[in-house]
């Protein structure tokens, strides 16, 4: 498809409801860079784990906000995946961070105020003059929001926590569906909730709820949309 120009897209809702699914494949179509803000989150989590952060629940604030210029980011192309992999100072973190125990502490990380500012930046940054697809929960409300299209997914919190839980199972990881429907749901609270940037549906934002829909439906839905009113 020939888009008119390069569209910075944002797609935002609750969790595990298949935004990076869908944005993944969008920005393959459109031959985009897709970003995920999400991964920034949990990979500051997994250093706040990493480094003893976080004792019992409480985060050191402090000294997070000391080390955040420690905190190095990048997203690796994997030829193998034909995705990009999250780095944590040049160590690849992709299979950790979306572990349950990064899932269980990343929604008090991302109430932090200089954090968000922080990852807000960077991922300003790394879409500057590119064509982008970005994924996260403040994306058309916050990081962009002028953005060319923005969608707010959601679907049902048993439908999300039944593909969480087969995506990890997928991936042998030991979980089970009570504790994933917890944290969904949790997650949703939280983010919905904080002070600073919180989840709510951009005023221009269509809504997708893909509670029935399959991926390749959900992809057609959204090159339908992109292409009545981006298309050269
Ligand atoms: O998208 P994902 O589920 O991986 O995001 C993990 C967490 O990161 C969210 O539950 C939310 O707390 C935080 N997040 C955020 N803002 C974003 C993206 C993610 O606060 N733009």
């Amino acid at each position: 498809m020939k888009v008119n120009k390069k569209l910075t897209i944002a797609i935002d809702g609750f969790s595990s409801c298949g935004k990076s699914t869908m944005a993944k494949a969008l920005a393959k179509k459109l031959n985009y860079i897709y970003v995920d803000s999400g991964a920034m989150y949990r990979a500051v989590t997994l250093y706040c784990i990493n480094n003893n952060l976080i004792s019992e629940g409480i985060i050191n604030e402090d000294l997070l906000k000391q080390k955040l210029d420690e905190i190095h980011i990048d997203f690796i192309h994997n030829a193998e995946t034909e995705q990009a992999d999250t780095f944590l100072n040049g160590k690849n973190i992709e299979e950790k961070i979306r572990q349950i125990e990064v899932s269980n502490l990343v929604s008090p990380v991302s109430k932090l105020a200089f954090v968000r500012e922080t990852l807000v930046d960077l991922q300003r940054k790394i879409s500057k003059g590119k064509g982008v697809v970005m994924d996260g929960r403040d994306i058309g409300t916050v990081v962009f929001p002028n953005a060319d299209l923005k969608i707010f997914m959601t679907a049902d919190v048993e439908i999300r926590a039944q593909r969480r839980y087969d995506e990890l199972i997928s991936k042998n990881q030991k979980v089970n569906i009570q504790e994933i429907r917890d944290n969904i749901s949790q997650r949703d609270f939280i983010d919905s909730n904080r002070e600073v940037s919180p989840l709510r549906q951009a005023e221009d934002a269509i809504v997708l709820d893909n509670t029935n829909l399959t991926r390749q439906e959900q992809l057609n839905w959204i090159l339908n949309l992109i292409e009545l009113h981006f298309q050269s």
